[in-house]
């Protein structure tokens, strides 16, 4: 509270002004026709600023619309050159500015910080060739690995669309589908779903992506932050209680330690795979529901990131940061990853809605280190000389913007019969299993069914058995252990019948509740029965 008061009374001009800027005599009553009114339309002080007001809010993120966001520097601290030609890697010592935006995913703008969720992990490098966006999470994978199942993914683990409410089936019912999303959840359910705050945490690129150095020759890569100020968890209990006592824990944890000089720092690294290991590699490499083993590709040390000063104003530098995983500087590529080529679509799509199509202009978004010269113009919000007088036409006979042939993105062959490859069973288990058997301890494991069984009881018995029955497929003993605990809280549930699910007619036809769907259905529905 501190903090914020010494922010309200720094020195602003000390006339009131409507947004035209014509000076205010009074803003404390209405322009009224006598002193009990009615209000004129000519109170322009109260028309302006109720209109404005009545505009305040843009949409939502449709995921991740909660979070908080800081500013820093990225340095290097070795040398990278010789997989990536992108200036920022120039030379050790080089700095760029950073924006980092962290959130949750599937909670609105309001929700609290603390909830079990993924953590987004975007970070915008502000360099000399344009704006390089890395729009990652605080995992190494995901829960889909091909993007056209991403809306129906998130309407899983939002509202049910009767109810408004958060549905367990809805979540568990997905899940239990997608069998590859078993790697993503397993994590979720550790101890790593619950971060203790934004600075306890590891970042991922998560997808693969291209490196291309000077001579032209390519890499796949992935990246990784490593948090140097430890990975810290919060208890289901410290969660929960944070939940209800102190919803924002995570930004203001953030904020207060930035403004404290406590400054927050990340160790940045790489992992390279060359073209000849990805056609061997046991795996899709560009799958985004795996990991690439640390001891097959190590981490290569490149440098650090360090976050020293919050936003001077939310809305402005946070609310509309926009992240773009197409923006790219030379030097870095897409991968075929089809999760991040369905993303390279959808961020820019999303901020042209969110923010209107010239969402590059507002200044937390330009590339203000690269000089923005091309052949777009006007468009709602158009900031800045709209490029003056120069052509907006190419090509053209009179002057620049001219392309540059050396930033020509890299040459790839691509053979393949165009189709719909259904990508469902491609190992979904094996590098769950790794996790489940030899990255987590035994008071993890417990922890882990706990938590997941905990979630799971929520949903619908045939749901529950699907689920359990794929974890028996990563192993038998992760499957056993989340049935032992269903059955105990499934004895519970039957005495106190808390719940009849929404959708409980049928599983294959679960819509038949509402009022449109014929009711005969209804009737074979519970005859099926
Ligand atoms: P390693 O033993 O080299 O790496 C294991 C990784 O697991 C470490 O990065 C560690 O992070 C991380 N980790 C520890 N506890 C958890 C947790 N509760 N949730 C998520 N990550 C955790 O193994 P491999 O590279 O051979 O991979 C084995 C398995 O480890 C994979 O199948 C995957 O499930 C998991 N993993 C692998 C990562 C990778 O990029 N290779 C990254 C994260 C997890 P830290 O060093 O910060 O403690």
């Amino acid at each position: 509270a501190a903090l914020m008061g010494e922010s309200l009374t720094r020195g602003w001009p000390d006339t009131l002004t409507t947004g035209a800027g014509h000076p205010v005599g009074d803003k404390l009553n209405l322009q009224t026709a006598g002193p009990r009114g009615p209000l004129l339309v000519q109170d322009v002080v109260f028309t302006d600023e109720m209109a404005h007001f009545d505009r305040e809010r843009i949409p939502e993120r449709v995921v991740h619309a909660k979070g908080g966001g800081a500013f820093g520097y990225f340095e290097v601290t070795h040398d990278i050159t010789r997989y990536c030609k992108a200036k920022l890697f120039e030379h050790v010592g080089k700095t760029t500015p950073i924006a980092v935006r962290f959130s949750t995913v599937a909670g609105e703008s309001g929700s609290a910080d603390t909830v079990r969720d993924p953590r987004g992990f975007a970070v915008k490098f502000y360099t000399e060739e344009g704006n390089w966006d890395l729009t990652g999470n605080n995992t190494p994978i995901f829960f889909i690995r091909d993007a056209l199942l991403f809306p129906s993914f998130i309407h899983s683990q939002k509202r049910n669309p009767q109810t408004h409410m958060k549905d367990p089936d809805m979540v568990w019912d997905f899940w239990s589908l997608r069998p590859e999303s078993l790697h993503q959840v397993s994590f979720l359910f550790s101890d790593r779903g619950l971060p203790d705050g934004f600075r306890h945490m590891n970042g991922y690129g998560s997808h693969t992506f291209k490196l291309v150095n000077a001579n032209g020759e390519r890499f796949y890569c992935k990246f990784h932050y490593k948090t140097d100020q430890g990975i810290k968890n919060l208890t289901v209990e410290e969660a929960d209680r944070l939940a209800s006592t102190n919803p924002d824990y995570a930004i203001g944890d953030l904020f207060n330690a930035i403004a404290n000089g406590n400054f927050p720092s990340w160790t940045f690294y790489i992992q390279v795979m060359t073209f000849e290991q990805a056609e061997k590699f046991q795996f899709n490499p560009f799958d985004l529901t795996k990991v690439w083993s640390h001891k097959e590709y190590p981490l290569i040390p490149v440098g650090k990131m360090v976050l020293n000063r919050n936003p001077v104003n939310y809305f402005a530098e946070v609310e509309q940061l926009a992240f773009d995983p197409s923006n790219m500087p030379p030097g870095v590529e897409p991968s075929p990853d089809k999760m991040l080529q369905g993303r390279l679509f959808s961020y820019p799509d999303t901020h042209r809605h969110r923010l209107g199509a010239n969402y590059l202009q507002l200044p937390v978004n330009c590339p203000f280190r690269a000089r923005v010269s091309n052949y777009q113009r006007d468009g709602p919000m158009c900031m800045f000389d709209n490029q003056g007088g120069a052509p907006n036409y190419y090509p053209n006979s009179f002057s620049a913007p001219e392309t540059q042939p050396q930033f020509v993105e890299s040459k790839f062959k691509v053979s393949a019969d165009v189709a719909r490859y259904n990508s469902e069973d491609e190992d979904n288990v094996t590098q769950v299993r790794a996790f489940y058997t030899q990255v987590l301890n035994e008071q993890e494991r417990q922890r882990l069914c706990q938590n997941m069984a905990g979630a799971l009881k929520g949903a619908q018995l045939f749901i529950q058995k699907r689920m359990v029955e794929n974890l028996k497929a990563v192993h038998p003993d992760y499957g056993n252990r989340v049935q032992a605990l269903l059955n105990k809280y499934n004895a519970e549930a039957k005495k106190v019948k808390v719940r009849l699910p929404l959708w409980s007619v049928h599983p294959s036809i679960h819509p038949s509740i509402h009022p449109f769907v014929h009711r005969k259905q209804i009737l074979i529905a519970l005859v099926i029965l």
